[in-house]
């Protein structure tokens, strides 16, 4: 669609622009960094050191900053394969059970023999991993979170523009505070975040979109104050069945449906 085209071209033009900008900044916080060590070692004052000291941390929080910046705007070729959504959330389990804080409930739910879907691995696991800090940076002490990956068969228009077939929807369905509308309506733009300078950079939602946009799919968000919020990735279902994708599944599944 024009809006989608919009958006990506958008996403393109701002990939640039951060991406140039953030490799300057980079640069220039060296001349920071080195700077300030050599004020280190010329100095003994105790409060000029302690100066360079938070200098030196504000430096370190600006360098983690343009990084984000840099990985957001490198914009590697996609390398889209036809993929068992299944395998590639088991396989990546450790990782976000990690990244969910250990005082929430975390399950895992694959549905059995899902069809394959073409994505790009590593962008699924990046977007992913977005949409589970999401989650856990929503959800207080006791919630839960839950990721799941099931079929559905979608009739013309009942979600969004998407013509009518097979999805493969893999979703993070948290337990916490909520969205209310405006954020909502906000949150795929990039840079736009409500949480706090340096935790933030408003860029998780817009790449797991723009990583939708690329695999024919779509992103849905489903939100209510004080209940919690349902990010969904909405893919195409490929023809082909998962066992033509790799085999093995069914031993995973095993280990998953408790
Ligand atoms: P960031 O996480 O850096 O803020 P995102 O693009 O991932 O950037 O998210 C944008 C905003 O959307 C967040 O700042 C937050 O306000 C809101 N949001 C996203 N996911 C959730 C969620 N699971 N629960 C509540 N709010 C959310």
């Amino acid at each position: 669609t024009r809006e989608a085209l919009f958006q990506a071209q958008k996403l393109d033009a701002i990939g640039k622009l951060t991406g140039g900008i953030a490799h300057d900044f980079n640069n220039l916080l060296n001349v920071i960094t080195n700077g300030l060590s050599m004020l280190r070692h010329r100095s003994t004052e105790a409060e000029t050191l302690r100066l360079v000291d938070s200098m030196e941390k504000a430096a370190r929080r600006g360098a983690s900053l343009t990084q984000q910046l840099l990985s957001f705007a490198r914009q590697q070729p996609l390398k889209p394969e036809a993929r068992d959504v299944g395998r590639l959330v088991m396989a990546f389990e450790t990782v976000l059970r990690r990244a969910a804080r250990s005082n929430v409930h975390f399950n895992v739910r694959v549905a059995p023999r899902l069809p394959a879907i073409m994505v790009d691995a590593t962008q699924f696991e990046t977007g992913l991993l977005n949409l589970v800090v999401n989650a856990r940076d929503a959800t207080p002490e006791g919630g839960t979170i839950t990721i799941s990956a099931d079929v559905h068969e979608l009739r013309d228009g009942e979600l969004n523009n998407l013509p009518a077939g097979r999805y493969v929807v893999v979703s993070v369905q948290d337990t916490g505070t909520g969205m209310p509308p405006h954020v909502v309506a906000q949150a795929i733009e990039p840079f736009f975040t409500t949480k706090p300078p340096g935790k933030g950079t408003g860029l998780g939602l817009s790449q797991v979109y723009g990583l939708l946009q690329q695999s024919g799919g779509d992103l849905h968000i489903q939100s209510e104050v004080g209940k919690g919020t349902t990010v969904s990735m909405v893919f195409r279902a490929l023809e082909e069945s998962t066992s033509a994708v790799d085999a093995g599944h069914d031993e995973l599944e095993r280990v998953l449906v408790v």
